[in-house]
């Protein structure tokens, strides 16, 4: 017997009222690439049972597949994690003026690279070099991709056949298979390794440039920590003696931070205003690490250095967009005006006092009925600040399968990303918004009810 005749046709189903309505919301071609597909599989299941299916709701399983094509991938979570730059998680949520200013960026025409003054070709440079020469103190500055290309671009083209003098303690891997030593072969630059792991010294760096080095890269140690027998010399010490030798210094900062991370009972992170002011020739950083911005590398330093980076062809392929630009303006700008701490969540998140967390989390507590508060900290994440944390005051959830609770909480309408903590569910609010609050609190709790 053949199956195949029993099944309708593709243009058969096409024409019931449920499927012309699906071809209103998906489109004609849509919905036909949909019941094909639907088609195939009931033939190839019916002939692996060797029978015919027995009612089939072809349409349900029309806009299922439907459903299944369409929906984004990339959808807005509830961070409960407790870690601030969460990487996997986009790390910087950008504030509210950020979010307009790339809004409208978006949505209308804008002067990325036009002058209105002159009715001519402006440059997309002028957004954010004014306001980081203001904040940093540094000569001129561009704005690349992300940080990544940043260390990329400069290297491409200011070290390219040079020696590039760097500890053995810095060679490091960032995540997401960004290795420096690989990054320093792509750029034509040669590496010359010195110092141990756990201890380098400045007459390292001086018998290097004695060596033919014409460059220092310092690269900052993001996601780990060296303790114990350890050495490195001062940062401007470091400077003096690659000026002496006519060599360039060269800092990639990693994540870098405007504001002083000790005011917040962490351990200092390299300031940006610091390395431009100890006189490195060139600083980069992420625009969505501790700046809290959009995702972009900046790179700051001498105004020569900058045209020449600039006149590179891999500033033309690495360069910010429009979108980037208008973000990372608005989120530079609540620094201009002293109003970082209240405005950028990143900043926001970090500064939060430990009492008003937990009063967050014992209104959590009330509203469930249930779950325990619980000393604990959060991190800052993002490769900054590693093994860092903050004290915080979670909601911890005991139930039977700590991780069939966290696997739920994920597959949730708007997705909750919790961890467990000795075998507890817990919640941390110091990642979670306010205003987020009402939708995690009634996810949980219809959760809880149906478990
Ligand atoms: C994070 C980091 C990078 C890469 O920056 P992205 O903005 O993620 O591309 C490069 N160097 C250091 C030291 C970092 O910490």
């Amino acid at each position: 017997m053949d199956f195949r005749r029993q099944l309708p046709s593709v243009d058969q189903l096409l024409h019931r009222d449920d499927l012309i309505s699906l071809q209103k919301e998906y489109g004609h071609d849509l919905v036909v690439l949909a019941t094909q597909s639907v088609l195939d599989q009931i033939r190839q299941d019916a002939e692996a049972e060797q029978k015919i299916l027995q009612g089939i709701d072809f349409p349900d399983l029309v806009q299922k597949c439907l459903l299944e094509w369409t929906s984004p991938t990339l959808v807005p979570v509830i961070n409960a994690s407790g870690v601030i730059l969460h990487t996997n998680l986009g790390r910087a949520p950008l504030s509210a003026a950020s979010v307009m200013a790339i809004q409208r960026a978006a949505h209308e025409y804008c002067t990325v690279e036009y002058d209105l003054s002159s009715g001519r070709r402006g440059s997309r440079t002028i957004h954010t070099a004014d306001l980081l020469r203001r904040l940093t103190g540094a000569e001129d500055a561009v704005v690349v991709n992300n940080n990544a290309a940043s260390v990329l671009l400069v290297l491409t083209a200011l070290a390219r056949r040079k020696q590039v003098a760097i500890s053995r303690s810095q060679l490091v891997e960032i995540g997401g298979g960004f290795r420096i030593p690989e990054v320093l072969m792509q750029s034509g630059a040669h590496l010359m390794e010195i110092g141990t792991t756990n201890r380098v010294h400045l007459d390292d760096y001086l018998q290097a440039l004695e060596n033919g080095a014409s460059i220092i890269l310092h690269v900052h140690s993001s996601n780990f920590k060296v303790i114990g027998f350890t050495a490195e010399p001062d940062k401007s010490d470091l400077v003096a003696l690659a000026h002496e030798k006519k060599a360039l210094y060269i800092d990639d900062l990693g994540s870098g931070a405007l504001l002083d991370t000790r005011r917040f009972g962490m351990t200092a992170e390299p300031m940006v205003q610091d390395a431009i002011r100890s006189g490195a020739d060139i600083v980069c950083f992420s625009g969505d690490k501790l700046l809290g911005g959009p995702q972009a590398g900046i790179i700051l330093g001498r105004k020569d250095l900058l045209v020449k980076i600039k006149k590179h062809p891999l500033y033309r392929a690495l360069r910010a967009d429009k979108i980037c630009l208008a973000g990372l303006s608005a989120t530079l700008l609540h620094y201009l005006k002293n109003e970082a701490e209240t405005c950028i969540p990143v900043w926001r998140m970090i500064a939060e006092p430990v009492e008003e967390i937990r009063k967050r989390a014992k209104s959590w507590q009330d509203f469930l009925h249930l779950g325990e508060l619980l000393e604990s900290t959060s991190t800052v994440g993002g490769g900054s600040l590693p093994g860092e944390t903050l004290p915080t005051v979670v909601l911890a959830i005991a139930v039977k399968s700590p991780e069939r609770l966290l696997k739920k909480l994920r597959s949730a309408h708007t997705p909750v990303i919790a961890r467990i903590e000795n075998d507890q569910v817990v919640l941390d609010p110091r990642t979670v918004f306010p205003e987020q609050e009402t939708q995690l609190l009634t996810t949980i709790k219809l959760l809880l009810e149906t478990n």
